[in-house]
């Protein structure tokens, strides 16, 4: 191992206390997160330790300025209960794609995958083994200068916290279409996964919810035309003849769930158009007749429909008995990550470097 990377137990795990039957999303974290620092230029003192507060200084930059960047992953078990991960590198180079939009140091590619190694490894036993349940992963890195000053930070903290959730019953959600809002532009930094982007999208969202939707559809920030996504989900459009989705244009997230669906797509005899899509050409479509369903991509949910769209007086509905894309896209990828079927795209990577149980 190219890292090494000191491990310190907790002598009081709080496993036994967790009803894996029954797990809030976000809430419960595993009794170990891996943590690394980088100081004078390199990352340093690479190490798993007990979840607890960090002391933070006042004038800490992240907090400031917003240099904090993150990612969102899954391990699974494996048909046999072998904990794997799902396209971890894909994962490290888009960590390391939001961290040079943000002026951040990269993390070595060897460092992210041996890091979350031996951080699933060490918490195997919190890898719920409930279909569809699975350990969630949350690498975060953000700036530790002390500095009250529009700068890059000398000095960083990478950490990997791991949360076991249950299977995501996500129900359809219902959309407006944002007409006054915009989550970025191109040129701008909707294309990393960094802090500012979701405290800027909390306001739309409640106000949306305020009016009865679950989250609001973003719009291109020119001209209200084009649609970009939706909160942490990328879109796709089933048309009779058609599957588009919003080509990445600089604005959206790169999701790796798109990027995965369409692999599985063109597997299956589909040509997926990664272009820009109006939401005239929904509309229009929705009014001939021709649009079948929307759903949203992303590790969390997986897929999850659209089951109303509103855009200014038009309401969408859909037909629920219509939806199949985005079921078997769902299953499949599901199948894949848990070993049932073949990983015909290699995207499966077993844990490799087991670290002792205490
Ligand atoms: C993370 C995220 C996605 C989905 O990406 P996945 O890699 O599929 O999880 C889409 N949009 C935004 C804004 C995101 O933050």
């Amino acid at each position: 191992m190219a890292y090494q990377i000191k491990v310190n137990k907790t002598k009081d795990s709080r496993l036994p206390g967790v009803d894996f039957k029954n797990i809030p999303f976000g809430k419960v974290f595993s009794d170990h997160m891996f943590e690394a620092d980088y100081i004078d230029g390199a990352w340093t003192n690479p190490n798993i330790r007990p979840v607890e507060p960090l002391a933070i200084h006042p004038a800490n930059l992240a907090l400031h300025y917003g240099q904090s960047i993150f990612e969102g992953m899954k391990a699974f078990a494996d048909h046999e209960g072998h904990p794997v991960l799902f396209r971890p590198e894909m994962h490290a180079k888009r960590m390391n794609a939001s961290g040079a939009r943000m002026s951040m140091p990269d993390i070595p590619e060897e460092l992210f995958l041996q890091a979350l190694d031996a951080l699933v490894s060490l918490e195997r036993e919190w890898i719920p083994t409930e279909p569809g349940s699975s350990l969630y992963l949350r690498p975060l890195m953000f700036a530790t200068d002390e500095f009250i000053g529009v700068a890059a930070s000398q000095t960083y903290k990478f950490l990997i916290l791991a949360l076991p959730v249950g299977p995501y019953y996500s129900k359809p959600v219902k959309l407006i279409v944002e007409d006054h809002f915009v989550r970025a532009v191109a040129g701008g930094t909707g294309e990393a996964k960094t802090a500012g982007n979701y405290a800027a999208s909390l306001l739309p969202a409640r106000l949306a919810r305020e009016k009865g939707y679950d989250q609001v559809m973003w719009m291109d920030a020119h001209e209200f035309k084009y649609i970009q996504e939706v909160g942490t989900m990328n879109l796709f459009f089933v048309f009779k003849d058609k599957i588009v989705t919003p080509a990445t244009d600089g604005a959206i997230l790169k999701g790796i769930t798109r990027n995965s669906f369409i692999h599985i797509l063109n597997d299956w005899g589909y040509a997926v158009e990664e272009r820009p899509i109006s939401i005239d050409e929904v509309a229009d479509a929705y009014r001939e007749g021709n649009l079948i369903e929307i759903f949203g991509s992303g590790t969390a949910a997986v897929a999850s429909q659209v089951s109303l769209l509103t855009y200014g007086a038009l309401d969408i509905h859909f037909n629920e008995s219509n939806w199949d894309m985005s079921f078997k896209l769902k299953q499949t990828l599901e199948q894949i990550r848990h070993g049932l079927i073949e990983d015909k795209f290699g995207w499966v990577v077993p844990i490799e470097h087991p670290v002792e149980m205490a």
